[in-house]
């Protein structure tokens, strides 16, 4: 038997995930104790302690299936947005709402717009529906190209894919921005705001949510597992048109997310102290990173989410500090996959990590 041969082409080409190192990986194999993941823009605090309660309670029931509805965090949801319950759907992550709205809207011969630097799980699900995906530039600043975006829409296109704020940049569209890109996207093609870093931005003056200028064909994501710490649980939610959500139900793993997760999202969801003690460290972490980063003349991009994007001159040279950081024990994430080579991300951890990361990268260049 060939494998090749049974595979359709889209599926060929596409290259599985490479996770980054575990903190037990890399403890193991450079014997250090102290280490710092700011790798994947986790919650460096945890998470609400209100959380471990609800699970042990969830479990009581675990033999029986999920609420395929997720009923009672779907009308929390909906009430704290004043929308319709029928008008969010939840799912194990984000990513897999992206996934469901790949399922639900793709028809064979059809396009995605996006751009070149930004979230790779929105590549990854166009790509298992074997799309085509137009990446349109981002500027020299890193922020997206509105008229580059309007201008690749054609008779073809479906989607049109944007993460505000962007990972990995931290970007944003400014408000203004943002509404002349949905005013520019015709009503037949869907707009996915993925909106998974909201918490952090906010309360940025011209930042604008999708949901404070909502249209019918604008699908708003965010998750639980940025801001609320709970990435391992695997849930997040869309808000969209009850039109668009009854669809996308139909292509919905029917019981997802777990009990487990819809539990902890739920107490989670509450927890607006646990919720501001996070945004606020993000907040001191980031400025504290500028201020470093320019006493030391590192290029980066300033940031509205919970990671901060350096600019090194090569590959070679985003290759080579990554990897005498994780030798000091602080794990970071190259973004090549982003698409975006010369750079490296960095989630902004508690202050210790933060102090971590800040004498590493002075033992790294004093030699
Ligand atoms: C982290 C991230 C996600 C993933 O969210 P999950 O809910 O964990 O699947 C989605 N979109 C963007 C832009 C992200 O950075």
């Amino acid at each position: 038997m060939n494998i090749a041969d049974l595979l359709p082409e889209n599926i060929k080409r596409l290259k599985p995930y490479v996770a980054g190192k575990t903190i037990a990986e890399v403890k193991k194999e450079y014997g250090l104790e102290r280490i710092s993941k700011l790798a994947s823009n986790e919650n460096r605090l945890g998470c609400s302690s209100k959380v471990k309660d609800a699970v042990l309670t969830s479990l009581k029931e675990i033999q029986d299936y999920p609420d395929p509805v997720s009923g009672k965090l779907r009308a929390a949801i909906a009430d704290r947005n004043a929308v319709k319950e029928s008008e969010v759907i939840l799912a194990a992550g984000s990513e897999s709402i992206i996934s469901i709205l790949c399922r639900t809207f793709f028809k064979h011969d059809e396009n995605a717009v996006t751009a070149n630097a930004t979230f790779v799980g929105f590549f990854v699900q166009a790509g298992v529906r074997g799309v085509e995906l137009k990446k349109v530039p981002v500027t020299e600043s890193y922020r997206f190209h509105v008229d580059g975006i309007l201008d690749a829409i054609d008779d073809k296109t479906k989607m049109v894919y944007l993460a505000n704020p962007n990972n990995p940049t931290g970007t944003y569209l400014k408000a203004d921005e943002y509404r002349k890109l949905v005013d520019g996207i015709p009503e037949n093609v869907l707009l996915i705001a993925d909106e998974a870093y909201f918490e952090y931005a906010n309360e940025v003056d011209d930042y604008l949510s999708a949901m404070d200028y909502r249209k019918p064909n604008v699908i708003i994501l965010r998750t639980f597992s940025k801001a609320f710490g709970l990435a391992g649980f695997r849930i997040g939610y869309g808000i969209a048109d009850e039109t668009l959500i009854t669809e996308m139900l139909k292509t919905k793993l029917t019981f997802e997310p777990t009990a487990p997760a819809q539990a902890a999202a739920l107490v989670a969801y509450d927890d607006l102290e646990f919720l501001k003690k996070s945004t606020e460290v993000v907040k001191k972490g980031r400025d504290r990173l500028y201020s470093f980063f320019d006493d030391h003349n590192v290029q980066y991009e300033k940031s509205i989410s919970n990671s901060v994007m350096m600019i090194l001159d090569s590959e070679s040279e985003a290759v080579d500090f990554t990897q005498k950081m994780l030798e000091q024990g602080v794990i970071l994430r190259r973004i090549n996959a982003f698409g975006l080579p010369n750079c490296v991300r960095i989630t902004i951890g508690t202050p210790s990590e933060m102090d971590h990361f800040e004498e590493s990268f002075k033992q790294i260049f004093k030699q």
